[in-house]
């Protein structure tokens, strides 16, 4: 029998469709930005103009469908400007973390062949190490109140002023028909257990995830919402949100350079009602600490969206302490970057809620999920136990890389390899147990740094701890331990401590051969331990501590 056709329209996903509801729709919703003194305040009404002006002054300056425009900037609201703008007119938003080093963004400003650079003026500085390095770029336009035609910095030269540029066009902009395949935006990893690769949205995948986000069992952002978003424009799209709130009708907190500030995040919040504030764990670690030490709440907050990296339990329980409910979601750059998000199932015990909203919860409608045997790729059941690399597959997920890196990445089946290892529930809940590449193989099997660094950091005289593979002649690779002591333990912590604080915690074989005591685990430039470098400098086993650590 021939197939038949549906008779729906061919309507082109884009973001153009997020625009126009905030035109048409949410016209009196604000966008509020932390400045140095007081708040920058602008309705959707007075923002509409300026974003087609903006489009116009990237067509005048020439920027063609398919061109890169790069930021370097924090969540403000020139940088939401630019959020709808871009993709809109054509171009493709690239989004630069604002914490790489110097060699990291200048390899990926000319990997993705960047033309146009808009940077915030506070980070200048970050610029100017790149200067001469950069030939791709063709114009820099400084994002700043100050406005003049144009703008002499050191060692940059004539920069465009973004206000001015505004100023000379007009309130309209024609935009232009747009097929949901094209580029919207790009945005590269940031380089955990690699160097940084450039993954690539399409309108559609934008669209479709911005749908996802928003479902109530997901994020479940409604017009009634006040969203503070401290998780960087730069990383993941800030996690979908600015498009989320557009296409729900939000009205939007933009802590600019203030995102690490706690006291300041925690003052915008209040004086501007948030409702759901968004961040990695470590933002909610000095939050806690801020809120106990203050006595303010945050009693209009009904969500904390938490992702990143896993939730400690001891963080959810002060959250959880001070009205402060967190909602755990996993996903990477590669999957826009939503992918599960942690809200108990219906029918759960109320005993069990902490438990399961500590893993990282279920996959999100939409997205496919399979753990599968390294070794065998076969894929692995349900059962809570068996744990296998996390492939997924659907259509806010990506195919690949840009410049065609890392081919591997995807299966010949077409699953994306997320490189996380999990085991899921017979409920469908996913527990992280480790990223692949820093699983530690002992004698074949298989030890989670993750689980074991939680037992470490357990120790009431121990503030952090990494855990690394090493290799071993007789076991292949051997964990050890990277510990910092708490302060006021410093020096007064030793290995054998710590081994046999861990005997009854985690399997014999487990036990870690050495713990080397460090003054702080370096980190990632988006705050994750950075296990390369710890590598990179470690010694090898000492010889006979495998059998010390299991006596
Ligand atoms: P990078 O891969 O360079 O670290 P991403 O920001 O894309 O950059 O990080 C995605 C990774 O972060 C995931 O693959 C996973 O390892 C980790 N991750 C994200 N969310 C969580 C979470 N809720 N729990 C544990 N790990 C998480």
């Amino acid at each position: 029998m021939a197939a038949v056709e549906g008779l729906m329209q061919d309507y082109e996903l884009s973001l153009q469709h997020v625009l126009w509801r905030i035109e048409r729709l949410h016209q009196k919703k604000e966008v509020v930005t932390k400045l140095e003194q007081g708040v920058h305040r602008m309705t959707n009404a007075e923002m509409v103009p300026r974003i087609n002006r903006l489009a116009g002054a990237l067509k005048r300056l020439g920027v063609k469908p398919g061109d890169r425009v790069a930021t370097l900037a924090f969540n403000n609201h020139r940088h939401l400007e630019l959020y709808y703008a871009v993709p809109c007119m054509g171009a493709v938003l690239h989004t630069l973390n604002l914490r790489l080093f110097p060699q990291h963004l200048e390899f990926i400003i000319n990997d993705a062949e960047d033309k146009t650079l808009f940077v915030d003026q506070a980070l200048l500085p970050l610029l100017k190490p790149l200067m001469g390095k950069i030939p791709s770029i063709q114009r820099f336009v400084l994002m700043t109140d100050a406005s003049a035609p144009s703008h002499s910095q050191d060692g940059i030269g004539d920069m465009l002023d973004y206000e001015s540029l505004l100023q000379a066009e007009s309130d309209s902009y024609p935009w232009p028909k747009l097929s949901e395949r094209m580029a919207a935006a790009m945005c590269y990893t940031s380089g955990t257990t690699g160097n940084p690769k450039g993954v690539v949205y399409s309108h559609r995948s934008q669209f479709i995830h911005t749908m996802g986000v928003l479902q109530a069992d997901n994020l479940g952002l409604t017009e009634k919402d006040t969203v503070l978003p401290i998780v960087p424009m730069f990383h993941a799209n800030s996690w979908g949100l600015p498009y989320a709130c557009g296409m729900a009708g939000c009205k939007v907190l933009f802590p600019d350079r203030f995102m690490g500030d706690a006291k300041s995040v925690v003052e915008l919040a209040e004086q501007e009602g948030a409702t759901i504030l968004a961040g990695v764990p470590t933002i909610w670690i000095n939050t806690v600490a801020l809120l106990k030490e203050t006595g303010q709440r945050l009693p209009k907050v009904h969500t904390v969206i938490c992702g990143g990296s896993a939730i400690p339990r001891s963080l959810m329980e002060a959250m959880d302490a001070l009205g402060l409910r967190m909602l755990h979601a996993w996903g990477m750059t590669e999957t826009s970057p939503l992918g599960s998000v942690s809200r108990p199932r219906a029918g759960t015990a109320k005993e069990n809620e902490l438990d399961v909203r500590l893993t990282q919860g279920v996959i999100v409608p939409g997205v496919e999920i399979r753990i599968t045997d390294p070794a065998s790729g076969e894929e692995l059941p349900w059962d809570g136990v068996a744990f296998g690399e996390i492939q997924v597959r659907g259509p806010w997920i990506a195919r690949g890389y840009h410049n065609g890196y890392d081919p591997g990445k995807l299966t010949e089946d077409e699953w994306f390899r997320t490189g996380d290892v999990a085991k899921i529930s017979p409920d469908g809940y996913i527990q992280i147990v480790d990223r692949t590449k820093d699983v530690i193989k002992s004698g074949g099997e298989w030890i989670s740094s993750v689980e074991l660094e939680n037992a470490v950091m357990a120790h009431p005289k121990i503030l952090e701890a990494a855990v690394i593979g090493l290799p071993h002649v007789k076991w292949d690779e051997r964990p050890v331990v990277y510990a910092v002591a708490r302060p006021e333990f410093k020096g007064q912590v030793t290995e054998q401590e710590v081994i046999d604080f861990l005997r009854d915690k985690v399997a014999k074989w487990w036990l870690p051969d050495e713990v080397r005591f460090i003054d702080e685990v370096p980190k990632t430039s988006v705050g994750k331990f950075d296990k390369k470098v710890l590598r990179a400098s470690a010694v090898p086993i000492k010889e006979g501590a495998t059998q010390a650590a299991r006596k």
